[in-house]
C-alpha cells in the first residue's frame, strides 16, 4: 500500500511509520530523517538544509522532490511505501501526483494523526527529556514555527486528498498502542475497499 501519514511535528507520525514498517513489506519514506542523515554526513544537500531546519522552516521543494523521486525508486518501494513529512505543501502534492502516475502507481490513502497544538508541546519537551540525542529542531521556539508552517502550509492539503475520498483520520491523542490499532483499523477499511 501506498500511503502518506499527515500530522503536526510531534504527532506520533515517525513512531506509527516505524510500527508499520515493523510489521509489513512497506519502508518508512521519511524526508526528515533523509535530510537529518544528510546533515550528518555533511552532503551539499545537508549543508544546503541544515539551517532552514534549525529555523524550523522548510528545505527547498526541488531538495525533498528529488529525494522522494530517487528514494521510490528503490526496489524496496516496490509493494509500497509510507511518506512521513511529505508532502508539506501544494507544490510537493503535485510534484507527488506526477511521480506515481508517471510510475503507474496509485495513493491508497492519507492517514492524518490529529493532536492538538498544546499536547504537542508537551511531547516535544518529553522527547526532549527522553532522547539521548537531541534533536537541534526540537525546541520551544521551533516548536512554533514549525506549528504555524504545519497549519498554513500542510494542513491545507488535507482537503485535496479528502476530495479524492482518501483522506482518514485517527485520534493521535491517544496513546501509541491505541494510534496504532486505530490505523490497522483505518487499513483494514482501505484494503477492503481495493478488493
Ligand atoms: P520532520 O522530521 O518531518 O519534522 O522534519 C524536520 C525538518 O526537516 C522540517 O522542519 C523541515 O525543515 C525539513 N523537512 C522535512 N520534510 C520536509 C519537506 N517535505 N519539505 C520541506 N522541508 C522538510
Amino acid at each position: 500500500m501506498n500511503l502518506i501519514l499527515f500530522g503536526p511535528p510531534g504527532a506520533g507520525k515517525g513512531t506509527q511509520a516505524d510500527r508499520l514498517t515493523s510489521k509489513r513489506d512497506w519502508p518508512k519514506l521519511s524526508t526528515g530523517d533523509m535530510l537529518r542523515a544528510a546533515v550528518a554526513a555533511g552532503t551539499e544537500i545537508g549543508r544546503k538544509a541544515k539551517d532552514i531546519m534549525d529555523r524550523g522552516e522548510l528545505v527547498s521543494d526541488e531538495i525533498v522532490v528529488g529525494i522522494i523521486a530517487d528514494r521510490i525508486e528503490q526496489p524496496d518501494c516496490r509493494n509500497g511505501f509510507i511518506l512521513d513529512g511529505f508532502p508539506r505543501n501544494a507544490a510537493q502534492a503535485e510534484a507527488l501526483d506526477a511521480m506515481l502516475a508517471e510510475k503507474g502507481l496509485d495513493l491508497d490513502g492519507a492517514i492524518e494523526i490529529r493532536v492538538v497544538d498544546s499536547k504537542l508541546i508537551d511531547r516535544i519537551n518529553q522527547r526532549i527529556s527522553e532522547s539521548a540525542e537531541v534533536r537541534a529542531d526540537d525546541n520551544a521556539d521551533t516548536l512554533e514555527k514549525r506549528l504555524k508552517v504545519y497549519h498554513k502550509e500542510t494542513a491545507p492539503l488535507l482537503p485535496y486528498y479528502e476530495a479524492q475520498g482518501k483522506l482518514r483520520h485517527v485520534d493521535g491523542m491517544q496513546n501509541i498502542d491505541d494510534v496504532a490499532s486505530q490505523i490497522e483499523n483505518v487499513l483494514k477499511g482501505l484494503s477492503g475497499e481495493d478488493t
